[in-house]
């Protein structure tokens, strides 16, 4: 199945499914504001369905992208290669966070719906590095 714009994770989590697609990082605007884009594009595996021994839902899959940012010594763009693993466990309630396995990272869902580019956006700034720069010697 194609990546969908919307999801509802709880629900589709009951029934298992798998998702592959394309984000393209020109529609991410906090990506954006970090760097140009361009046409850089994200490559999504996620698979939804229900851990059975913690009794949650999960999505867990990878996220492969190169993203373009700024090189903070010389202010030229650099790309940046991500391989992302994620797991995250789709809930209402803050409170359920709290007996989560660890393997697992909340996923706060609204009114039955999470903007899947958004929580791919969310994965990707997370695994950036906190400070860009070009190989020692490289500019
Ligand atoms: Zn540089």
């Amino acid at each position: 199945m194609l990546l969908p714009k919307t999801l509802d994770p709880i629900r589709v989590a009951k029934q298992g499914a798998h998702l592959e697609g394309q984000l393209s990082l020109h529609q991410c605007e906090r990506l954006q504001a970090i760097c140009d884009q361009a046409d850089l594009k994200a490559q999504v595996i996620m698979d939804l369905n229900m851990d059975i021994k913690a009794n949650v839902p999960f999505i867990r899959g990878t996220i492969a992208t190169t993203v373009n940012m700024v090189c903070q010594r010389c202010n030229k763009p650099m790309q940046y290669d991500l391989d992302i693993p994620f797991s995250l466990s789709p809930m209402v309630s803050e409170k359920q966070a709290k007996n989560l396995p660890s393997e697992y990272e909340p996923l706060m869902v609204h009114d039955e719906q999470v903007v899947v580019a958004e929580v791919i956006e969310d994965e990707i700034l997370l695994a950036l590095p906190m400070v860009s720069r070009h190989e020692v010697g490289a500019c």
